[in-house]
């Protein structure tokens, strides 16, 4: 990927679609698969609707070939000093957090179903020992999750009420995050126990479609800045959002009401504002202006969407015929962003 197009510039936004198989229980009711891969093409087909993407990620891949097709050279594009954003997209069930690998909790020896995250950081590592005659690499990870509009900082160590983080604007740095928590890190062992610590205290709600159901985004960004042995003016700062949104669903099939509902709008508020804005990175014809300001989720990234940044939207869905018009929707969304 980032490859030169047609055109003989780099593709700023792509998006990849993964379709996860169905599941037992989806078999076991009877379900039955609504989208249809098409030969040859990163394309499918839906109901009378056709839709193309970068990539179509069917429901056999595994989580290896996701990662080798889909981000590996993205990795060297970071220590080029570009920045890097993924964003995993779908309603609730899709595969988001299994894709991303957001809650990692140890590979158990099976090291198959680890998802982008686990694959990624032991990538970066591979680099900086390569890289380490000639440069000074430090590393450093930091998790955040938004929920209801607010930023909580997962590994302060405090109490949730006592972590939440403002958004500032600085002239020169652009957007800071001042008092969130930065982890040097040297390996991947100790990158994915930081991952774990900060999983544990995120936000879960159960709502009619899934008892785990994750109604807040989490944001995991890893930061590479390579010095030179010789030159210290030669010296390149990455961000690496690696990013599991909230359920996309729509309010209504959740059955939600009170606390949930509220939290359903603030949540297509930050999907919107998202949708708005790489919709408009990706259409190099607009003239809109790209509005970052909608949403907390678009200002923490508003550095890392466009410029010269590098994004990777995965659209997840689930093949499963009950979940048809939440499909089509995802679908409708990622089209936007092509
Ligand atoms: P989300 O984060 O979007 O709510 P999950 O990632 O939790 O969804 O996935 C829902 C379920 O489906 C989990 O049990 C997960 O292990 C399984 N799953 C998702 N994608 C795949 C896949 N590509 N292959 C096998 N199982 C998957
Ligand atoms: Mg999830």
């Amino acid at each position: 990927m980032v490859e030169l197009n047609g055109k003989g510039t780099v593709d700023t936004v792509q998006v990849a679609l993964r379709i996860r198989p169905l599941m037992r229980q989806e078999i076991e009711r009877g379900c039955e698969e609504c989208i249809e891969v098409v030969n040859g093409g990163p394309q499918v087909l839906i109901k009378d609707l056709s839709f193309t993407y970068n990539y179509v990620f069917p429901q056999y891949i595994t989580q290896t070939e996701f990662y080798d097709t889909a981000v590996k050279n993205l990795i060297g594009k970071l220590f080029q000093g570009y920045n890097v954003t993924i964003l995993a997209y779908g309603q609730t069930g899709s595969g988001k957090t299994y894709t991303m690998g957001t809650n990692y909790s140890g590979s158990d020896g099976d090291c198959s179903k680890l998802g982008v995250i686990p694959q990624a950081v032991a990538d970066i590592f591979d680099h900086v020992e390569e890289y380490e005659d000639k440069f000074i690499i430090k590393v450093t990870v930091s998790f955040m999750e938004l929920y209801q509009e607010q930023c909580y900082d997962l590994l302060s160590g405090k109490e949730r009420a006592h972590s939440i983080i403002e958004i500032r604007e600085d002239v020169k740095k652009g957007v800071i995050l001042p008092g969130l928590t930065e982890i040097p890190v040297t390996s991947t062992t100790k990158t994915m126990l930081v991952l774990e610590q900060g999983s544990s205290g995120r936000v879960t709600g159960s709502t009619a479609m899934n008892e785990t159901s994750s109604r807040s985004h989490a944001v995991f960004t890893i930061v590479i800045t390579k010095e030179s042995r010789t030159d210290k003016n030669l010296a390149t700062t990455s961000k690496f959002h690696l990013v599991d949104l909230a359920g996309s669903e729509r309010i209504k099939k959740t059955k939600a009401s009170g606390e949930r509902l509220k939290e359903g709008v603030k949540i297509n508020q930050g999907l919107l504002a998202l949708g708005n804005v790489i919709s408009i990175l990706g259409d190099e014809n607009s003239k809109s202006f790209i509005t970052y300001r909608d949403s907390k989720l678009t200002r923490i990234l508003q550095d890392s969407l466009g410029g010269n940044s590098l994004t990777l939207m995965v659209a997840c869905v689930s093949p499963a015929d009950y979940n048809l018009d939440e499909t089509v929707s995802t679908l409708r969304y990622a089209d936007r962003a092509r």
